[in-house]
């Protein structure tokens, strides 16, 4: 599996050490294939331990979470922040609130955010959070009750300068605001502690926008260099219907593609006329529906329950934006075999090992979730910078900044990726890009 002696013991003991944590080894074992090149050439990282030291998270923080529920029912979560990298800037990394979460996903999501928040290149550290609070049919009040609570733990661990959570699936604006409104209370600071805040007490313009628009504006600079195509005209096919889905649809309609299929953790809607975006927007956004209510509203589209077959659709464009693993190998050759030019990562590691290594092979403009989707966390730094120094800039200021950090956010992955001979493989070219600022920092502070 790995050609160096070397990283072959470090993932052996990470396997020891975790072994029931299956996604986390899996974005493990994904990052250390992809760092040989640069560990055979920098001797100093072996005998400092740097590989050892970067699996293992600094801190990893777990607490109870226990709240009231509408019927005065006393419940109880597991609540985690896992602070994994600080060695560029204070953590940094969003809220996960489903009930499959675990320490192996936050973990996983931990891992990958310290490598996508320094190809940013911005000063940011790498952290993740959430619980296995399942918000899906709780009330608004059940839903402040489990924030204020989460927050009550969290607090003490958290700061503007230490650690700055944001959202991820299931906690979008309204659970920010209730965990800010919570900090606020208990510290007596109004200080940007988190990201993706209202408009109208720190937030930044595009934050909501960001991570869908950016991940647009990465799959076309990488259409335009490694195939000289573009958005225009193509099919595209997006999975998920939340935060990121909505805006990848947006900005590739604007690119000029048209997006057939949207999906939940339900099934998926296919519509040939081009999805409606205001009508999934009026389901998701408004109602909190299923989106199997679009058929309601678009009678001609059809509803399949089986929300994985999204990928047997025929695209030019894949881009997944629901969850981890959600593409398979099968998936992946079926995609292939209708001839998709590009899958670029909305989601986190949605594709797993084996078919993002079979889309590389098939030389389809692959982009690694660590890079597409960097665009959200970018913009949350831009939304830090604007909190430090009490000012706000223009939607298209901001719009402008994201989309260049995407484009050199590609140039980075594809110059590496072309240096060690295959401009195809943006996977192992994000994967150093990223590691070498974080290494460079660790061998300069010291154990
Ligand atoms: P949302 O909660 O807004 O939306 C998540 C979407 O994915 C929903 O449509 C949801 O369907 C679907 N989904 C969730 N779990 C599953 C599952 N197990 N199977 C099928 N569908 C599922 O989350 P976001 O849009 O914010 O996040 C989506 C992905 O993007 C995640 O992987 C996240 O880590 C990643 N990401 C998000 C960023 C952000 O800024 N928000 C930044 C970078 C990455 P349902 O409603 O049925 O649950």
């Amino acid at each position: 599996m790995f050609h160096s002696e070397y990283v072959e013991k470090v993932y052996r003991n990470l396997c020891e050490k975790n072994a029931h944590e299956v996604e986390f080894l899996q974005a493990a074992e994904e990052i250390l294939s992809s760092l040989e090149p640069y560990v055979e050439k920098h001797p100093e990282i072996e005998k400092e331990k740097i590989l050892e030291r970067f699996v293992e998270p600094e801190r990893l923080i777990q607490f109870r979470v226990s709240w009231v529920d509408d019927r005065g029912e006393v419940q109880v979560n597991r609540g985690y922040r896992v602070q994994f990298n600080s060695a560029i800037g204070p953590y940094k990394g969003g809220l996960r609130f489903h009930p499959t979460v675990n320490a192996s996903i936050i973990k996983f999501l931990g891992l990958e955010q310290v490598l996508k928040n320094s190809l940013t290149s911005l000063s940011m550290g790498g952290g993740k959070g959430g619980s296995d609070f399942d918000p899906k049919g709780k009330s608004d009040r059940e839903i402040m009750a489990f924030c204020q609570a989460f927050m009550t733990e969290l607090y003490r661990h958290i700061g503007p300068d230490t650690d700055v959570p944001a959202g991820d699936i299931g906690v979008g604006g309204r659970e920010i605001g209730y965990l800010y409104g919570q900090y606020k209370k208990i510290r007596n600071e109004f200080v940007g502690v988190l990201t993706g805040k209202g408009l109208t007490y720190g937030g930044s313009l595009v934050r909501t926008e960001a991570t869908g628009y950016g991940l647009c504006y990465f799959a076309e600079a990488a259409l335009k260099q490694l195939k000289n195509e573009s958005f225009q005209g193509k099919t595209v096919v997006i999975s998920g219907s939340g935060n990121v889905a909505i805006y990848a649809c947006a900005k590739a309609t604007e690119l000029g593609a048209k997006v057939v299929a949207m999906s939940d953790s339900n099934g998926y809607i296919y519509d040939a006329e081009g999805i409606r975006l205001d009508v999934v927007r009026q389901i998701k956004e408004v109602r909190r529906g299923r989106i199997k209510e679009y058929l309601n509203e678009v009678p001609q589209a059809v509803y399949c329950d089986r929300s994985q077959e999204i990928w047997t659709l025929p695209c030019d464009i894949a881009l997944p934006c629901a969850t981890q693993n959600e593409i398979d190998l099968d998936h992946a050759k079926i995609l292939v075999e209708h001839g998709v030019l590009a899958v670029c990562e909305g989601a986190n590691m949605p594709s797993t090992l084996e078919a993002s290594r079979y889309f590389i092979e098939h030389r389809i403009v692959y982009g690694p979730a660590k890079a597409a989707n960097a665009g959200g966390v970018a913009t949350s730094g831009l939304e830090m910078s604007q909190n430090s120094q009490r000012c706000s800039w223009s939607f298209s200021e901001v719009d402008q900044k994201l989309k260049e950090i995407m484009v050199r956010i590609f140039n980075n992955a594809y110059e590496t990726a072309k240096e060690l001979g295959n401009p195809y493989d943006l996977l192992t070219g994000a994967n150093i890009a990223g590691f070498e600022k974080v290494c460079t920092a660790m061998l300069s502070q010291g154990v």
